[in-house]
C-alpha cells in the first residue's frame, strides 16, 4: 500500500457514486448505485456495498461526503433531510472499524468545492468559494489553500429580512435558498407558465428569448448575487464557482449576480473576484471526497 490510491464516495439522496481516485484526481474506476432510504441500517449496508466492489489491496483510505452538516471532532453527520443518516452513530469511527482504514468524512458541498479547487474551475486560485445550486443550495470554501472544515451552509444565509419560507426542513425565512435553486426556479416558471414549465424548460424559453422567462432568471440572479456579494466582503476570494444542475441557466443568472456583486463588494472586490461554472461536473463529490479521504494520509 503506497498511499496512491482512496476510495471516494459520494452519498446522495437517490444515488451513492463511488470512485477510485489518485492523487492526481483521476478517476479510475467508478460504481453508481440506487441509495437505500429504507432506514439507516439499508443505508449503511448500501455504502458498505459500494466500497466492497471497488476494494484492493492497494486502497489507502476511504473518503465521505455527506450531505449533511458534519461535526468533524465527534465524527458525526448532524441532520441529514432528505435520508436516514443522523448523529446517533459515529459514522467515521463505524466506516473506519468496518474496513480497517483511515476515514475522512467531509459535507458534500464541501467536497465538491475542495474538487474543484484542486482539479476543476479554481485550479490556479489560491482561494474560492463554491455555491451549488441543485434541488438545494450547498456552500463550500478553500481559504489559503485549506478547506474550510465549519458548516459552510452558505445556501442558509439570511438575504431578506422575514422573507420568503426556507426549503426542506429549514424553518428560517429569507435565507438564500429559496430563492436560488432549481426548486425555486421551477416555482416562478409554473407561476408565470403554468405547470408544464420546469427550470430546464425555464431556461430553454430564456434561450429561446422568451422574456418573461429572462426576467425570472434575472431576479434570481440578483437574489444570487446577494449572497455573493455577502461572502465576498466575508472570504474575498478570487473566484466565485457555480455548480449543480441548475448552474446550466449559466449567464442568465450569473451576469446579473455579478452586476449585484459588484455593487455589494467592498473596496473593489465585488469587481475583481470571478463568477464562474464548476468544470468537474457530477464527479466533483466524489473526486473531492477522495481528496478528503488523502488528508487522512498527510
Ligand atoms: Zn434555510
Amino acid at each position: 500500500m503506497d498511499g496512491k490510491r482512496v476510495i471516494g464516495v459520494d452519498l446522495g439522496g437517490t444515488k451513492i457514486l463511488a470512485g477510485i481516485v489518485d492523487r492526481d484526481g483521476r478517476l479510475e474506476r467508478h460504481r453508481e448505485n440506487p441509495t437505500p432510504v429504507s432506514s439507516q441500517e439499508d443505508l449503511l449496508a448500501g455504502l458498505d456495498r459500494a466500497v466492497e466492489e471497488l476494494l484492493d489491496d492497494e486502497i489507502a483510505a476511504l473518503g465521505f461526503g455527506l450531505p449533511s452538516p458534519i461535526d468533524q471532532r465527534s465524527g458525526r453527520a448532524q441532520q441529514a433531510v432528505n435520508i436516514p443518516l443522523d448523529a446517533t452513530i459515529d459514522f467515521r469511527a463505524r466506516m473506519s472499524e468496518r474496513f480497517g482504514l483511515p476515514v475522512g468524512i467531509e459535507n458534500d458541498a464541501n467536497s465538491a468545492a475542495y474538487a474543484e479547487f484542486h482539479f476543476g474551475a479554481a485550479r490556479e486560485a489560491n482561494s474560492m468559494v463554491m455555491l451549488t445550486l441543485g434541488t438545494g443550495c450547498g456552500g463550500g470554501a478553500v481559504i489559503d489553500g485549506k478547506l474550510f472544515r465549519g458548516w459552510a451552509e452558505f445556501g442558509h444565509m439570511v438575504i431578506v429580512y422575514d422573507g420568503i419560507p426556507c426549503q426542506g426542513t429549514c424553518t428560517g425565512r429569507g435565507h438564500l435558498e429559496p430563492y436560488v435553486t432549481g426548486v425555486a426556479a421551477t416555482k416562478l416558471a409554473q407561476a408565470e407558465f403554468g405547470p408544464a414549465v420546469d427550470a430546464h424548460r425555464l431556461v430553454r424559453l430564456a434561450d429561446e428569448g422568451e422574456p418573461r422567462a429572462i426576467s425570472i432568471l434575472d431576479g434570481i440572479g440578483r437574489h444570487l448575487g446577494a449572497g455573493i456579494g455577502s461572502l465576498v466582503n466575508i472570504f474575498n476570494p478570487e473566484l466565485v464557482v457555480i455548480g449543480g444542475g441548475f448552474a446550466a441557466a449559466g449567464d442568465f443568472i450569473l451576469d446579473p449576480a455579478r452586476e449585484i456583486v459588484a455593487r455589494e463588494g467592498l473596496a473593489g472586490a465585488g469587481e475583481r473576484v470571478r463568477i464562474v461554472r464548476a468544470e468537474l461536473g457530477t464527479s466533483a463529490g466524489l473526486i473531492g471526497a477522495a481528496l478528503v479521504a488523502f488528508d487522512t494520509l498527510a
